[in-house]
Parts: C-alpha cells; structure tokens; sequence
C-alpha cells in the first residue's frame, strides 16, 4: 500500500516536471520506480532503524561494575548499623534501600538476601554516620557518603580491572549534609541506595542518569534501583 503511495508521489513529481509517460513506457518506469525502492529506500530504512536500535540498546546496557565483588556473594548480606555513631538517625533509609535492592520492583529478580545483625564481626557492610569534618583533611565536605571496600581488615580500591574481592564494606553517612534542609528524604534514600550498589560491585553509570548509580552531580533523576542496576548485579552474581 505504501508503495502505491510513494509511486503517485513520484508520479504526480514526474507531471510536475512536465513529463508524461502512457502505457508500456510508463510501466516500465513503475518497475524500475519499484526497483528502486528494493535497492535503495529499504536497505537504507533499515540502516536508520538498526542506527536507532544500537543507540538505544547503548543506553540500555548495564549499569559498570569493578572486576571484584563481594568475597561471599550477595545470597547473604548481613548488615550492621552502628548506633554509637548515630545510625539510629539514618536507619529508616538503610532499612528501605535494603528493601528496593532485594525486591527493586516491576518484577525485577536478582539473589540478594539482607539481614540486620548487631555485630560487626562478620557482617557484610557496616553503616556508620560521621559529620563532615571526617572528610576535611580530603578537602571535601560537599561528600553525601562514601564507601570503603575491605579485604581481610585491609582497605581494597576496587576498579573495573581489578578482580580483588572484598569481604566486607563500610558506609559512611554524612550526618552533616543529610540534615539540610535542602537534601530531601527522596535524595536521602537513593544516597543509600547508591552507596550500596558500591559495596554490592557497581560503579558510576554517571552517562545514564536514568540509574541509580549515577552521582547527583550529574543530575540524577532516580532514586530505586532501576533495571540497569538490576540487570548489572544478575551479570555479577548469578
Ligand atoms: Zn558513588
């Protein structure tokens, strides 16, 4: 049907050009009109569809991950909070980030298990809220969180090239930013979830604002777990 369409276009073009055509002639012009088509117009339709796919299958792709992961998987994720910090503070949101991650929503599976212990002698990521003057002497105070990977007590530096695991992680709050006035509960919640996506193994997806694992300096725009996240831990520990 549309190629009836685009054939009186370029038939009425052809009148417009003052060229008229009748019988055998004019139907050997269709079949190579037709032709033409077949040749160029499909495969170059094709071309911009496939250019369209490979640019959104980009944006698509899952959220980066560092070489290394947790020692023991994330079947198991034990968490402590340390209260003599001020964790108490902030355990509401660590509470609901633990939720999104084990169950991110919009059926959205992966094999994180978490639950709260009160120690931290074997437990897979330590909460512990500081005031910003715990980041001073690194010359910034501008910091949400950080987290720390740690391998055998020693502190680790994961990178998409390194494969070195880490038994545990710490992540620290800072007090200080996450009591302004202008930091929302909203913000507040996707920081923590955030932070422990770094201690789960992902790393900044600062292009895709759209994942959780961008930094708010680069203007995120979600504050769960999105499928990119999602799909990046499946990748990792399934
Ligand atoms: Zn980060």
């Amino acid at each position: 049907m549309w190629i009836d369409i685009i054939l009186k276009i370029y038939i009425i073009h052809l009148d417009y050009m003052g060229i008229e055509m009748k019988g055998k002639l004019m139907k050997k012009h269709q079949n190579e009109v037709i032709n033409k088509i077949i040749r160029v117009i499909l495969p170059m339709s094709l071309c911009a569809v496939l250019m369209i796919c490979s640019s959104l299958c980009i944006y698509a792709s899952n959220t980066p991950a560092y070489g290394g992961k947790i020692t023991r998987g994330v079947s198991n994720v034990t968490i402590y909070l340390d209260y003599n910090s001020g964790m108490a503070n902030w355990e509401n949101y660590v509470v609901k980030a633990a939720d999104n991650w084990v169950d991110p929503g919009s059926g959205m599976t992966n094999p994180i298990k978490i639950t709260f212990v009160s120690s931290n002698s074997a437990s897979t990521m330590d909460f512990y809220s500081k005031s910003s003057s715990f980041w001073s002497s690194s010359g910034s105070t501008t910091v949400l969180a950080e987290t720390r990977m740690f391998s055998k007590g020693t502190r680790i530096y994961p990178s998409a090239s390194s494969t070195t695991t880490w038994n545990y992680a710490e992540i620290y709050i800072n007090d200080t930013n996450f009591r302004l006035s202008s930091f929302s509960n909203e913000q507040a919640l996707g920081t923590v979830i955030h932070e422990m996506g770094h201690a789960f193994g992902l790393a900044h997806y600062n292009t895709n604002v759209n994942s959780i694992m961008c930094q708010t300096s680069y203007g995120r725009a979600v504050q769960r777990v999105q499928k990119c996240d999602n799909d990046a831990i499946n990748a990792k520990y399934n």
